[in-house]
């Protein structure tokens, strides 16, 4: 498929490697990520499915998250930081790989970045990346983090991949979080 106007530079048309399976295989990998919420004080109430909305020539493919301006964003997993981009849509974003290099996670619409990011650095989940905005194409009077999964194509790139929906696992990291348990700390970066 295209993503033309995408927030997302590119997108894979065809399976990569032969061997993959597309966006359920991203799904499989996704849920075993155990990723965290990239904020704390979710809840489950806060998150919406809008994966699959419209928009403008294009579907949404991300989950957006609302926050007040200014809220800390956080690295929901492991990896590296593959990208820090600016674009038109996005506005002030992050690309970075899981650490196998078989996912990235882009996190846009930015007010700004952490101090003391760069490209090619490792991360560790709850790292902070920098601050909810709404930088790019976002509504100035309603800043959020908008939020996207995609299945990398081997040999890994950061403007290709499958859209992978994050949903069941935002929602399974705020349940996670907000339930006490001991795996409360992993799934909830503060
Ligand atoms: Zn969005």
């Amino acid at each position: 498929m295209l993503l033309g106007g995408s927030l997302l530079p590119a997108s894979a048309s065809a399976e990569p490697g032969g061997g993959l399976s597309g966006a359920g295989d991203g799904e499989t990998l996704l849920a075993s990520r155990n990723i965290a919420m990239p904020f704390p004080g979710v809840e489950a109430a806060g998150l919406h499915d809008t994966f699959l909305d419209g928009r403008p020539g294009r579907r949404h493919e991300a989950i957006d998250i609302a926050a007040a301006r200014g809220t800390k964003v956080f690295a929901v997993d492991d990896g590296t930081l593959a990208k820090l981009f600016t674009s038109i849509p996005g506005g002030l974003t992050v690309y970075q790989f899981d650490p196998q290099r078989q996912l990235a996670y882009y996190y846009a619409h930015l007010d700004r970045y952490a101090a003391g990011l760069r490209e090619g650095m490792p991360l560790h989940r709850c790292d902070l990346l920098g601050y909810v905005g709404t930088s790019g194409n976002a509504p100035p009077q309603a800043p959020h983090l908008h939020f996207a999964v995609f299945r990398l194509a081997s040999p890994p790139q950061w403007w290709q991949g499958t859209p992978v929906n994050p949903y069941a696992a935002l929602k399974s990291a705020t349940a996670a979080a907000s339930s006490g348990s001991s795996a409360a700390k992993t799934r909830a970066c503060r």
